[in-house]
């Protein structure tokens, strides 16, 4: 199909691999391209995602792929310089906190002019790329930054839901997630610990999967987490609805059990101009992983980030701010 979006999916684990299937059935994108730590794999015809993942399986890396599989240590790097594509998503982990600001730098550096789209959770991981928003512009590139589940999806529900109020009191997101086996999504559940008590980014990141393993026996395999530093609070900020103190996050993760312990919602309270005080609640179907509220929304961006950059408009644009647009 002409003007077919190219995408790249960087990262190939639970999001990654879900980012394919997502991807599969769509006319208007088409995957041709996928790195994980140890390799790529770029098809300018389309990669077969089915394919993909069960090499991946197999021997823990894309570039074992019989065609257009490369093994290589600078994946990103290689792939960037010589894969044709209009937008990636970055199902990377970011572990340490920096490194998917240290990604999208590879890209400015290289030239690259395209598409970035991030599913970044922290706000101080959104900060850095805040910062680079001049260098986004100044490359020709379209950054659409936090544009997952939450931050993303519930964060645009809150922007919207935000239109009946004068003021807005408190946006309160609530996450149930329920994975059946943590392993599936070990960046996921290591960020996660890492807002946990006692625990930071470095410390979670230097946590063996055994440790990770023992940790989740002593919790039963269940991560309560409350007012977790998200970048829901700095969207919306800047988006102009209403100051980061007045939004909170918190959730439960159930990694033992693909039924989501609690439904996902997200409350926002305010005052309508005739001064009456009301919540909105927006709750997602419990049927709905994480991988689809992720996916889904990051490549509704990734279209609404390529239709911008069709029209040169650069720079980085949160989820907050841009409508995603549906993909078929
Ligand atoms: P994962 O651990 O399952 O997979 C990570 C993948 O990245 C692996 O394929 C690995 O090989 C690859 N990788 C690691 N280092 C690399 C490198 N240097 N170069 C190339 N590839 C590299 O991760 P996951 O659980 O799918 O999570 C991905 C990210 O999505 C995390 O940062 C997580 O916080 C984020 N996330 C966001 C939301 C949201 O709603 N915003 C929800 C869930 C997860």
């Amino acid at each position: 199909m002409q003007n077919q979006i190219k995408v790249g999916v960087l990262g190939f684990g639970g999001l990654g691999q879900a980012a394919a299937k997502v991807l599969a059935p769509k006319q208007e994108m088409k995957l041709v391209a996928i790195a994980d730590r140890k390799g790529y794999a770029y098809d300018p015809a389309g990669l077969d995602g089915d394919a993909c993942a069960k090499i991946y399986r197999e021997k823990d890396s894309v570039g074992y792929l019989e065609s257009g599989g490369v093994l290589s240590n600078n994946s990103i790097q290689d792939l960037l310089e010589k894969a044709d594509v209009d937008g990636y998503f970055l199902a990377l982990p970011n572990l340490p906190n920096t490194f998917m600001a240290s990604v999208a730098r590879q890209f400015i550096d290289a030239g690259w002019q395209g598409v970035l789209v991030d599913a970044l959770k922290r706000t101080s991981a959104m900060e850095q790329v805040l910062a680079m928003g001049e260098d986004f512009k100044g490359a020709g590139m379209t950054y659409m930054a936090g544009c997952g589940a939450t931050p993303g999806l519930l964060t645009a529900v809150a922007a919207i839901a935000a239109q009946s109020y004068a003021e807005i009191h408190s946006v309160t997101i609530t996450f149930g997630v329920g994975i059946a086996n943590w392993e599936a999504y070990r960046a996921t559940i290591r960020e996660d610990i890492a807002h946990l008590p006692g625990f930071d980014v470095e410390k979670a990141r230097a946590m063996s999967d055994a440790e990770v393993e023992a940790f989740l026996d002593k919790t039963n395999g269940i991560l309560t987490l409350e007012n977790m530093e998200h970048a829901d609070d700095i969207m919306l900020e800047l988006g102009g609805i209403c100051s980061r103190d007045r939004v909170t996050v918190g959730g439960i993760v159930d990694t033992r059990n693909a039924k989501k312990p609690l439904s996902t919602n997200v409350k926002v309270t305010g005052r309508t101009f005739e001064g009456k005080t009301s919540t909105h609640t927006f709750t997602l179907g419990d049927e709905t992983s994480m991988a689809a509220n992720v996916c889904g929304p990051a490549f509704g961006y990734l279209k609404a980030g390529v239709s911008l950059h069709r029209q040169g408009l650069y720079g980085l644009f949160t989820a907050a701010e841009i409508m995603p647009q549906f993909v078929k």
